[in-house]
């Protein structure tokens, strides 16, 4: 049987083609897309050819969907149910994910397989390997286009903030506030974090960062950002500091600087350029100042999902901030995902309804 999806041709190509629907293997599932949504990294893959050349790949990697198809050895999933897809869905067995990093499953980043390693979600029809290990039910009473934020701006925005390790009273610095540094102001927020800073420019993305619960906004287009932190702290910088945007030049030297000793910097933007990332010796302690910078890729699985669906279930979260464009039909896939590639000054997440 064939089906239809939308792909990168190549490096700085996209459109529609058609390929077999994918086979099913005994721990898996094929599913058929509710809601999806375009991401940066689908632009960064197809425009910057961060990933390198790939040819004819249906891309996503952000999706809700309904099961159409299961293996002979899936248990807790059927025909029918309605899943949240997490954009990394690692093979649980690896020795990587028993050593507690299954987003690096069988090597680097492993794990993200949509639009990586295989075809996407942006297609009549996807895989899913590992069906119980990576699925969740979305829960009654949770929308399918609120939930697809759950794939992986939910997941990764968070993870930023685990890796700062973010404590009650801290004051934190997210840099750059587009749906995934929001939702790192939305989780430092329910972590704790005092004073909470957070960079970015365009105005209702400043105005979402407020209702996540950003104190302070500081606006990179307006001066340095070190300086301007440095001066609403009296000079004392921060304690956490989470990358979720920002040219990987700078970010690293400004985060770094604006973080007291003893911080923690957790990125979680895709540096897709450039052999280096910069560190300034000085105010990095000449190595000694127990400033450390952890980078990672988003935990995907169930049991991530299934957490992350209960904020949404309880309003402890509310992700349809983010959702500033909707759509209705898989023909307005392009469209979406041009909207990401363009930017438009209101944009923050565009959802495909199906
Ligand atoms: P956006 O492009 O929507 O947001 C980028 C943000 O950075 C904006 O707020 C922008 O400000 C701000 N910014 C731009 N330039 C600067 C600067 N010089 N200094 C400070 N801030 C700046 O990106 P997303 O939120 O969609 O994604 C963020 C990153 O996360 C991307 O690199 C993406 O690829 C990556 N990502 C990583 C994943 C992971 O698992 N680690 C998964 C998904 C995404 P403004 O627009 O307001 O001017
Ligand atoms: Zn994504």
């Amino acid at each position: 049987m064939k089906m239809k999806g939308f792909a990168m041709l190549g490096i700085g190509k996209t459109g529609w083609i058609e390929k077999d629907v994918p086979a099913c293997g005994p721990l898996d599932a094929i599913v058929k897309p509710v809601a999806v949504s375009p991401c940066t990294s689908d632009i960064h893959t197809v425009w910057e050819g961060a990933i390198g050349e790939r040819k004819d790949m249906i891309l996503g990697h952000e999706a809700v969907g309904e099961i159409v198809e299961v293996g002979s050895l899936v248990k807790d999933l059927k025909v029918g149910d309605k899943v949240i897809v997490p954009a990394i869905t690692p093979d649980w067995g690896a020795l990587e994910s028993q050593a507690g990093y299954s987003m690096h499953s069988g090597g680097m980043l492993a794990g993200w397989k949509f639009s990586n390693f295989k075809d996407g979600v942006f297609a009549e029809y996807f895989h899913v390997n590992e069906a119980d290990a990576n699925l969740a039910r979305l829960p009654e009473g949770v929308e399918a286009a609120d939930a697809v934020m759950l794939s992986d701006m939910v997941p990764t925005g968070f993870h930023g903030v685990e890796l700062a390790d973010v404590q009650f009273g801290d004051t934190v610095c997210v840099i750059g506030i587009g749906p995934v540094g929001l939702m790192s102001v939305a989780g430092a927020a329910l972590r704790g974090a005092g004073r909470l800073f957070a960079v970015g420019s365009r105005p209702n993305c400043i105005d979402v960062a407020k209702a996540y619960g950003a104190t302070d906004i500081v606006n990179y287009r307006e001066g340095d950002i070190v300086e301007q932190i440095m001066d609403k702290t009296n000079g004392k910088g921060v304690d956490k500091v989470i990358v979720a945007g920002g040219d990987a030049e700078n970010t690293f030297v400004q985060a770094i600087t604006m973080l007291k000793p003893g911080g923690r910097i957790g990125n979680v933007n895709y540096l897709g350029s450039g052999d280096y990332v910069r560190i300034p010796r000085a105010e990095w302690g000449c190595g000694m100042g127990h400033k450390v910078i952890a980078g990672g890729l988003m935990p995907g699985g169930r049991l991530r999902m299934e957490k992350l669906a209960s904020l949404l279930e309880t309003g402890r979260l509310d992700t349809s901030k983010l959702l500033t464009h909707r759509f209705n039909g898989f023909e307005h896939l392009e469209e979406a995902l041009l909207l990401m590639k363009d930017k438009p000054k209101d944009l923050i997440k565009p959802v495909v309804i199906i």
